[in-house]
């Protein structure tokens, strides 16, 4: 039986930061997660996005967390080594009716404390994204809006957390748990029992599953479904601002966004549905992205799509972040409703529920010696020819090119699988360095990265899956 003081369940943008937070201090903090992989759902498969809360509804907790957890989070990409590019955002304003919601948008935004959220005029809108449809009316810029790679986001965060002690039990999800005496007891899980003094749910789309097990479930969590086109990099209309539609109160809309890894990423919709699994895209679906996507940005090369994707927002009705230290079930805290913010939210999110904790009981020492930084995995790609010499010449793997099409090494694929927390499938090794992520998206790379995966780890190829339980990459 593995014994912890704090249970986190969950291991995405929420759970890894709540785990690097925790690792500040002497408790024995274990997280784990149905996934092969650190990740989550919803923030492997979001538009990446660190944005002020100009558009968030005033007074929400949720509209709090954000604000302040925005301000951090370049101080995280500092000591964590996390790409992101501070591109700012534009919402060309196309129609009449657009036109008239700005005045209210804009107060809205003042009323949240972004005041550099300003109207524009058409000319100078043009002049500095001149991709824009020429026929707008003027536009909305919004200068601190940033793009951030949600997937280094949470590897760094669950790298750094395990370097400071944190376990991470991975392929390991929650199937019950015990109370006693109105007391957390342990919590069953397909790895086994674990004993937890506290258990934080932060299941995302599945926190009601198991805020039933402890009959703390007052709401319900559906999946509200985000369409996505990806665009390779040497698509030849690209948008050096985030470009956003003109928000409404359900979705700030389609957006065509400039990538830390040079992409375009074109998307999402916004539609509520049942079930949990599901991630189709469609036909309509892609189509609506299209339509809108090229009313904003007519140039855009649809043509030179490399992959198309669904996410899940766990949309939570009633709507909005909630954060409940549980006295029915002492020791639990759910952590609910954390939709389409929560990337931005995670760091101030961390603080916020530790702080509940805190004022419920829990008592934390602070560590010495706690280590607060990180360093990435050298890019070869984006070296000089003198630097990928000495990249060489320290480890020869560097002169081996397995994904063409994103000229990643060997030797960065090797460290992708070492790291702590390190990636044990196709597609963890692809977030942590980019292998399939190109227009060949791992035609003819995956081959060799199986064989990587399986000499490193020691296992068969046979063995080796793309994700998930039984996604094995070869036939058995
Ligand atoms: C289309 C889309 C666009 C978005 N755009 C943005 C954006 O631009 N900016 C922004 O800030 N936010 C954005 N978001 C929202 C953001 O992605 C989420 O709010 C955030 O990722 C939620 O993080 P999480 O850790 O709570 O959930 P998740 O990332 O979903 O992680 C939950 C984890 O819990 C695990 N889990 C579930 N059940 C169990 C179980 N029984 N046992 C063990 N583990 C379990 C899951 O496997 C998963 O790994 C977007 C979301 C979507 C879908």
């Amino acid at each position: 039986m593995h014994k912890a003081d704090i249970l986190i369940i969950g291991a995405g943008a929420v759970g890894t930061a709540l785990a690097r937070e925790f690792s500040k201090f002497k408790v024995k903090v274990i997280v784990c997660d149905k996934n092969d992989d650190v990740g989550g759902d919803a923030s492997k498969s979001c538009s990446g996005l660190t944005s002020t809360s100009a558009t968030m509804p005033v007074g929400t907790l949720e509209c709090k967390i954000r604000t302040i957890s925005h301000t951090m989070v370049d101080v995280l990409c500092r000591d964590l080594d996390i790409p992101i590019i501070h591109c700012g955002s534009i919402a060309p304003v196309l129609t009449d009716d657009q036109m008239e919601q700005v005045p209210k948008l804009i107060d809205r935004a003042w009323q949240n404390g972004v005041w550099d959220y300003e109207f524009m005029p058409r000319e100078e809108i043009l002049e500095m994204e001149p991709t824009l449809n020429p026929e707008i009316k003027g536009g909305i810029y919004s200068p601190r809006d940033s793009q951030i790679n949600q997937f280094l986001m949470v590897v760094a965060e669950a790298e750094n957390a395990a370097e400071n002690g944190v376990e991470f039990l991975l392929d390991c999800a929650v199937t019950g748990i015990d109370t006693k005496d109105g007391r957390i007891q342990r919590v069953i899980t397909t790895k086994g029992e674990i004993e937890a003094k506290w258990v934080i749910n932060a299941a995302g789309l599945y926190c009601d599953d198991i805020a039933k097990m402890v009959d703390e479930c007052d709401f319900s969590v559906h999946p509200r479904k985000g369409e996505f086109f990806v665009l390779g990099h040497d698509t030849p209309v690209k948008v050096k601002h985030i470009i956003s539609s003109v928000p409404t109160p359900k979705t700030r809309g389609v957006l065509v966004i400039p990538t830390t890894d040079d992409n375009l990423l074109v998307g999402p919709t916004a539609d509520d549905v049942e079930d949990k699994n599901d991630k189709k895209t469609t036909r309509e679906g892609l189509e609506e992205v299209r339509t809108k996507a090229l009313e904003m940005v007519p140039g855009l090369r649809f043509e030179d799509t490399i992959t198309q994707f669904v996410g899940a927002r766990p949309a939570r009705v009633p709507e909005g972040y909630n954060i409940l230290v549980s006295e029915k079930a002492k020791g639990y805290v759910g952590i609910s409703g954390i939709r389409s913010t929560g990337l931005t939210a995670s760091m101030a999110l961390a603080k916020y529920v530790i702080h509940e904790m805190k004022a419920a009981g829990l008592e934390l020492e602070r560590k010495v010696g706690w280590i607060r930084t990180r360093r990435g995995i050298v890019k070869f790609s984006d070296k000089s020819d003198a630097e990928k010499d000495a990249l060489i010449a320290s480890d020869p793997r560097y002169g081996k090119i397995v994904c063409r099409c994103e000229q990643i090494t060997e030797a960065e694929i090797v460290q992708a699988i070492h790291r702590p927390v390190g990636a044990r499938t196709l597609d963890a090794v692809k977030r942590r360095v980019r292998a399939g992520m190109g227009r060949c998206q791992s035609g003819f790379c995956g081959p060799q990265v199986i064989g990587i995966i399986a000499r490193e780890l020691g296992i068969s190829e046979y063995e080796v899956r793309k994700r998930g339980v039984a996604a094995y990459m070869l036939d058995h």
